[in-house]
């Protein structure tokens, strides 16, 4: 135990070799997920100018004491043509939702309220609110306002801003090329026929390239590794053009387990091995060159949540995300949990809200790291620190959404 270090030492010595990938400028309809790296500011007021809310017609208030009201029709402005002339007194003008109300609009009659007479003459017969159904120019945003600020992580809502801003071309922190490679000469990579004796399915490979390609990442591989120094040396040298390397099993005390020798034969420095925490206790990280190396445990489970932990805020830092990590809640633990005195535990879980807006957490089963579905049915992750003893039922945790999860 001695010569492992905390999680919170782990998450420090991984900060300390994370630098900020360059800053590249994409078309803003190329950038999703990626992170900006300006802020962005209003061109011009949103809206910006006073529109119709509907299709209607533009009126004056004093025209409408009596309903229903007849009015003139005069004229018709479709949505992005400058209107003309102005509503005149006893008259109204015909106008479609996204036009500029011409001046002397008062409110928008919507065409439901209305029965067209003849040709040029218009029946009111509902009387609207004084103001109803204009959209103000700058109600949304005004101009020159901050509408999304640097470090955001870009969501389609957030491109649809953006563009709204006008903008076409974007700064963003260029997309950090992840090379996973999966070691093993247990993995059987033929999907579609029965298993060979002493052979497994594997999980990494794809769970990592999906982890890396939510957050944003780019991915070359998964390439499989086997346990021997040829093999995994052919494929640390084809991952040459990666900023990261992920690295799943062979990191811990086997015999087999030769990522670390084969790493150090080709300069690895390493950071830190072994973290006293569980599951993924046997983790490695340190650098080969320029790359970030992440030895990830091969259990599934150990490797997923060893991502999630370190790799995922990791990945988020050097694209410059302002906020890389989960906020914690707080639950309450619905049973007591096993764990052991000394270690930090990552607990999955599913945790509900209950009707006073509590959340109550519990397991999702057996949590060994091999049992990939204590992951797929948790919607959190429960934080056990190393201090923590026995918790028991009724006692408040600390928990983290999963990033594709909801809690409700
Ligand atoms: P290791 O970290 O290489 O000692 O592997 C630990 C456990 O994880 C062993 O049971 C492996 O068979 C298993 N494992 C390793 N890699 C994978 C993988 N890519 N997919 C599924 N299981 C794996
Ligand atoms: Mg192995």
């Amino acid at each position: 135990m001695q010569n492992r270090i905390t999680v919170v030492e782990a998450l420090r010595k991984i900060n300390a070799e994370l630098r900020l990938l360059p800053t590249e400028r994409v078309s803003l309809s190329a950038a999703l997920g990626q992170v900006l790296r300006e802020e962005i500011i209003a061109r011009e007021a949103i809206p910006p100018f006073d529109n119709s809310g509907m299709d209607g017609f533009a009126v004056r208030m004093e025209d409408l004491t009596k309903i229903p009201a007849s009015l003139r029709l005069d004229g018709d402005i479709p949505a992005g043509k400058n209107p003309v002339g102005e509503v005149k007194p006893g008259s109204c003008i015909r106008i479609m939702t996204g036009a500029k109300v011409p001046p002397g609009t008062e409110a928008v009659v919507p065409v439901e309220w209305t029965t067209e007479i003849k040709p040029d003459l218009v029946n009111i017969n509902r009387c609207p609110k004084r103001g109803a159904y204009i959209r103000r120019a700058g109600q949304d945003v005004t101009e020159g306002a901050s509408v999304v600020n640097r470090g955001t992580q870009i969501t389609p809502p957030v491109v649809g801003m953006i563009a709204t801003a006008g903008y076409q071309e974007i700064k963003v922190g260029r997309i950090p090329r992840v090379a996973v490679i999966v070691t093993g000469d247990e993995l059987h990579l033929e999907a579609n026929v029965p298993l060979p004796p002493a052979k497994i399915r594997d999980a990494n490979g794809p769970g990592l390239a999906a982890q890396v390609l939510d957050v944003g990442g780019l991915v070359t591989g998964p390439l499989v590794a086997r346990d021997n120094p040829d093999s995994l040396i052919q494929a640390l040298e084809t991952s040459q053009g990666a900023d990261v390397l992920l690295i799943s099993g062979g990191v811990s005390v086997g015999t087999h387990d030769l990522v670390k020798d084969v790493l150090v034969q080709l300069g690895f420095r390493r950071c830190f091995w072994r973290v006293r925490q569980r599951p993924g206790g046997p983790m490695l990280f340190g650098t080969l060159g320029s790359q970030l190396v992440f030895g990830l445990p091969g259990n599934p489970v150990s490797a997923a949540v060893c991502f999630l932990q370190y790799v995922r805020p990791a990945l988020l830092t050097l694209m410059g995300a302002a906020e890389v990590r989960p906020p914690f809640l707080r639950a309450m633990l619905e049973f007591p949990v096993r764990k052991a005195a000394g270690l930090h535990h990552f607990v999955r879980g599913k945790a509900v809200r209950q009707a006073g807006g509590q959340l109550v957490v519990q397991t999702t089963g057996p949590q060994a790291s091999n049992l990939y579905s204590s992951l797929q049915h948790a919607n959190c992750l429960i934080h056990l620190p190393e201090d923590c003893v026995d918790p028991s039922g009724g006692q408040e945790v600390k928990i983290t959404c999963l990033p594709w999860s909801t809690i409700d």
